[in-house]
C-alpha cells in the first residue's frame, strides 16, 4: 500500500483520511494539540463555525451518516440596529434558515475521527519542510523526519505558502496565488456570552443585532438546546484587552440590565491563531472571496486541498468536503495509471 501523509486534522484532513484509509497507509500530522482546526467548540459553544445551510448537501449528508442531530438557529422576532446615536428595532428580510449541530460542530469532528480505525494521527506535530526526493517526499516535522509516496496539504493556502519550506521551492505562480488567497474568517474574533435566561426572547427580539458602536459588529442567538447564550463577531479595532467588559456593556445597552448577569464568557481571536491565519489575514473583508485553486507540484506527489481551494462553497464546511472530491478523482487517475 502507498504511504500518504495528510497535513492538518481539520474537517478537510479528517474527511480525506476517512475515505482514503481503505486503500492507503495514512498518517495525519496536526500542529495543534487538538483536532478540528477552525472547528473549535469550547465548553459546548462553537467559537469557529456554527451554521450549516440546506443547500450544503455534502455536509448535511455527512452529519446524517454520522448519526448527528441538527436543531434550527433561533431567529424569531425583531433584530436591533445600533449606531452611536440610537438603537432601532427592525424586521430583517428573511434569510436562508441555518441549522446547528447538537453538541457543537466539534461533535462532527469527534464522530469523523472515531471512524479512522487504521489512520495514524500525530497531534501536536507541526510539519515544517517538504523535500521532493523524486520517487518519494521527505517530510520534516517539529519531531522527526518521514518518507511518503504522496503528501496532501489541507492548510489554508496562505499558510501553505508562508509557513512551510519547500525544496525545491513552490512554483512562483502557485506561491503567488496562495499568498493572495485570504483565509476565510482569518480576520475574525468571536465571543460567546452565556446567561441563566434567554432574556431577549420574551422581549420579542431574536438576539440578532448589527452595530456600528461595537465592540461586537454582529450578534446572534447562540443558545443550545439546554443553555442560553449570545455570540458576537468582534470589530477589527476593538480593544481586546477589555473585551469582556466592553461586550457586556454593549449587551446592556441593547437588551437591558439582564445582560450583566453573565454565567461565562469565551473569546477566540482567530487573527492570533498561528495555525489558521497569517499577518495578511488581519484585514477585514467586505465580501466573500472568489475561492478555488487547483494546485499540485513535486511531480504530482504533493497535492493541495482545504476549503479555500474549492470552487464550490469555498470557505465553508461544505467547501472543505468539496475540496476532497478532487482528491478522489486524482487518486483514481493515479491508480488507473499504476494499473491497480
Ligand atoms: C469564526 C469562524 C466562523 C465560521 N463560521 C462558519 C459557519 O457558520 N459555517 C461554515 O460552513 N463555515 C464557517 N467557518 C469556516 C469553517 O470553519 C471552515 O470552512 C472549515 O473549518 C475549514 O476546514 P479545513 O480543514 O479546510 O481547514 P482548517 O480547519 O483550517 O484545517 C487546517 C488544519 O491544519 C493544521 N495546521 C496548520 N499548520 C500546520 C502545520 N504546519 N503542520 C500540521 N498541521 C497544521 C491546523 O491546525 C488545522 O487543524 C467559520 C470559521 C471561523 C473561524
Amino acid at each position: 500500500m502507498k504511504k500518504i501523509a495528510i497535513i492538518g486534522a481539520g474537517l478537510s484532513g479528517l474527511y480525506a483520511a476517512s475515505f482514503l484509509q481503505k486503500n492507503y497507509h495514512i498518517t495525519v500530522f496536526e500542529a495543534r494539540d487538538r483536532l478540528g482546526g477552525r472547528v473549535h467548540t469550547v465548553d459546548g459553544f462553537d467559537m469557529g463555525p456554527s451554521w450549516v445551510w440546506g443547500h450544503h448537501r455534502r455536509i448535511l449528508t455527512l452529519i446524517r451518516a454520522l448519526g448527528l442531530q441538527l436543531f434550527t438557529q433561533y431567529d424569531s422576532g425583531l433584530a436591533l440596529y445600533e449606531t452611536p446615536q440610537k438603537i432601532e428595532a427592525f424586521q430583517p428580510s428573511p434569510t436562508l434558515p441555518a441549522g446547528r449541530i447538537r453538541g457543537g460542530v466539534r461533535s462532527l469532528i469527534d464522530a469523523l475521527a472515531s471512524t479512522l480505525d487504521s489512520v495514524t494521527i500525530r497531534i501536536g506535530e507541526a510539519v515544517e519542510k517538504l523535500h521532493d526526493a523524486t520517487d518519494h517526499i521527505e517530510l520534516y516535522t517539529s519531531q522527526g523526519e518521514y518518507r511518503f509516496d504522496l503528501v496532501i496539504s489541507t492548510l489554508p493556502p496562505r499558510l501553505a505558502a508562508e509557513t512551510l519550506d519547500y525544496d525545491p521551492p513552490l512554483p512562483h505562480d502557485i506561491s503567488e496565488s496562495f499568498k493572495n488567497t485570504p483565509t476565510w474568517m482569518g480576520h475574525s474574533a468571536k465571543c460567546v456570552i452565556e446567561f441563566n435566561e434567554p432574556f431577549w426572547r420574551p422581549l420579542g427580539l431574536s438576539g440578532f443585532c448589527f452595530s456600528h458602536s461595537g465592540p461586537m459588529g454582529e450578534i446572534h442567538d447562540a443558545c443550545t438546546p439546554d443553555r442560553y447564550a449570545l455570540f458576537g463577531f468582534i470589530n477589527a479595532h476593538a480593544d481586546m484587552e477589555h473585551i469582556e467588559t466592553d461586550c457586556i456593556r454593549q449587551l446592556r445597552r441593547l437588551f437591558g440590565d439582564a445582560a450583566t448577569d453573565v454565567l461565562s464568557f469565551h473569546c477566540v481571536d482567530w487573527r492570533k491563531e498561528r495555525y489558521s491565519a497569517t499577518m495578511a489575514d488581519g484585514t477585514p473583508r467586505s465580501a466573500h472571496p472568489d475561492y478555488g485553486i487547483e494546485a499540485s507540484c513535486f511531480g504530482n506527489k504533493l497535492l493541495f486541498i482545504g476549503t479555500e481551494t474549492s470552487y464550490d462553497e469555498g470557505g465553508y464546511l461544505e467547501g472543505a468536503l468539496a475540496s476532497c472530491e478532487r482528491l478522489d478523482r486524482f487518486l483514481r487517475c493515479e491508480e488507473a495509471i499504476d494499473g491497480r
